[in-house]
């Protein structure tokens, strides 16, 4: 937007009739820009915009019908805008706008505190340790430059909490807080133009502002999600670590928005950047495991490659897998046997997890069952072998498939026996390897190729043991939130960078309304 709603409250026919050419050309041009912008804001949504596709929740997507209100629903973000702003001198008009309509959507039974109920909003009084002033650089209106000779005044302020470094050399914590004074000034031509804090427009069906009116600064942001997701301490926990040891009394409220917040601000890098690199890599690992979102159970998918990896939570079905590889994934696919994957020609089978199953058939009691895990392992454990020295340069590099053939059709008449066999779980593994046998031996023609499929189990650990802890997620925003934050998180570590200064940095360009910057690159 060019103009905000102070510069149209200015506008009117006495205005326009004392402007020259030039202004008002410079004007109507502002004007036809906020016009067009408008429109098309009027008529989107996800079938005909940009707005990305994970804007609209997963299930959305499967082509079910089972419509979620993408509200924020363990906290009362109205309430916790105010207190955020409460700080400054006064609240900017659009947030107490944003407030007043989420308080009159609010549904009865809306989990979080009640609005009246005393919250933990910020009550300590920190001291200032800077003052920064914000003054328009030209006329909102007419586009004149404006400079110190304009009349000018201070309009409104806001405070701003931030983790700082003391040192150059980035160690150490200190909290700052920053009083942010906002100016406006009067051109020649009789427009008061105002300097804002900056604010991202409204994106899909978030309900957290982008917004440098909340209290709390991007590193502090960046950090709070550290504690959530890397730490997996809970709201709870973090509000105590943050008072404990920074002296800061932020609600767990204002703590869910952090985190939503940042996970909004990187939601075009992941979208782009990392689905990318993820479809279009030679190999690709996948992996799910069961996700709770407020007791309903979703999956967790994970798609990791060498260099990023991308999280989604939704349900275990073929579209799930179609929406992140697209319809043409054609490259290397090391999966489990979970049938929608089948459809992709280049599959990979992980060998580790058949290894385990033998091995429980081999200590097992039941005799034919024991032969059978023998031989399988017998058989695993001499490809792998043969896998390896062809690595190594080893001959029978050159055609390994036709050296080990005798042997794979041994184990594959096996497999068709014990098929049928009452003992269960022989039964099982001789059907698994069956249904999928040619993708297990592809190693054999490609030797470079991964034998297990460890890269994902891996990037899959640590959020399942944060699931263990915090139940999962509570709503399809939080959810999103937690799979965007895990993207970033884990292709920054897959490429030996930090992801907090990055998260900061996103959320303070965002913030302004600019686009998040790109992602660390590999190294
Ligand atoms: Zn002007």
């Amino acid at each position: 937007m060019q103009l905000s709603d102070h510069d149209l409250r200015q506008l009117d026919e006495a205005y326009l009739e004392s402007l020259s050419e030039a202004q008002a050309r410079a004007l109507l041009n502002k004007a036809v820009a906020d016009l067009k912008s408008a429109r098309e804001r009027l008529g989107q949504n996800p079938t005909n915009s940009s707005r990305p596709p994970s804007t609209r929740a997963p299930w959305e997507q499967a082509g079910e019908d089972e419509q979620e209100t993408g509200r924020e629903a363990p906290t009362a973000p109205s309430g916790d805008e105010q207190s955020d702003t409460a700080g400054g001198e006064a609240d900017s008009p659009a947030e107490k706008r944003r407030g007043k309509s989420r308080e009159s959507s609010s549904e009865p039974g809306k989990p979080g505190r009640r609005k009246g109920a005393p919250g933990y909003s910020r009550t300590q009084q920190l001291p200032i340790d800077a003052e920064v002033i914000h003054t328009p650089a030209c006329c909102a209106a007419c586009a004149a430059t404006l400079g110190e000779s304009h009349p000018s005044r201070a309009h409104n302020a806001r405070y701003e909490i931030d983790l700082v470094h003391p040192d150059d050399e980035g160690n150490g914590l200190v909290v700052q807080q920053t009083k942010h004074v906002y100016v406006e000034r009067l051109c020649d031509c009789g427009h008061w133009t105002r300097a804002e804090p900056g604010r991202c427009d409204d994106e899909g069906d978030w309900t957290v502002a982008l917004s440098e009116w909340h209290l709390a600064g991007p590193t502090l942001v960046s950090f709070i999600c550290a504690l959530s997701l890397r730490m997996r301490l809970s709201r709870a926990r973090v509000r105590e670590l943050l008072s404990d040891w920074l002296g800061l009394s932020l609600s767990t409220a204002t703590i869910n928005q952090c985190v939503h917040e940042a996970a909004r601000a990187v939601e075009p890098v992941v979208d782009n950047d990392i689905l990318e690199t993820v479809r279009n890599v030679e190999l690709l690992h996948a992996d799910e495991t069961a996700w709770k979102e407020h007791g309903k159970l979703l999956w967790l998918w994970v798609f990791t490659c060498a260099t990023a990896t991308f999280f989604i939570v939704g349900r275990r079905t073929r579209a799930m897998v179609c929406r992140v590889l697209g319809e043409h994934f054609e490259n290397w696919l090391m999966s489990d046997g979970y049938g929608v994957y089948r459809d992709f020609d280049q599959r990979l089978r992980c060998l580790a997890h058949i290894i385990r199953k033998a091995h429980g058939l081999e200590d097992g009691f039941d005799q034919p069952a024991r032969r059978f895990g023998s031989h399988v392992l017998h058989v695993i454990e001499t490809v792998i072998d043969g896998v390896y020295a062809a690595r190594g340069g080893a001959p029978p590099a050159a055609d390994l498939r036709a050296h080990y053939a005798p042997l794979l059709n041994e184990l594959f008449d096996a497999c068709r026996q014990a098929a049928d066999a009452a003992h269960e779980p022989m039964r099982a593994l001789a059907r698994e390897l069956l249904n999928d046998w040619d993708t297990f031996w592809v190693v054999l023609d490609y030797p470079e190729l991964p034998l297990t499929n460890n890269e994902a189990e891996r990037a899959l650990r640590h959020w399942v043991i944060a699931r263990r802890i915090g139940m999962g997620t509570r709503t399809p925003q939080g959810t999103r939130a937690f799979a965007l934050l895990a993207s970033v998180i884990e292709t920054c570590r897959k490429r030996s960078a930090s992801p907090w200064p990055y998260l900061a940095d996103a959320v303070r360009e965002r913030r302004k309304g600019l686009a998040a910057p790109p992602l660390p690159a590999a190294a």
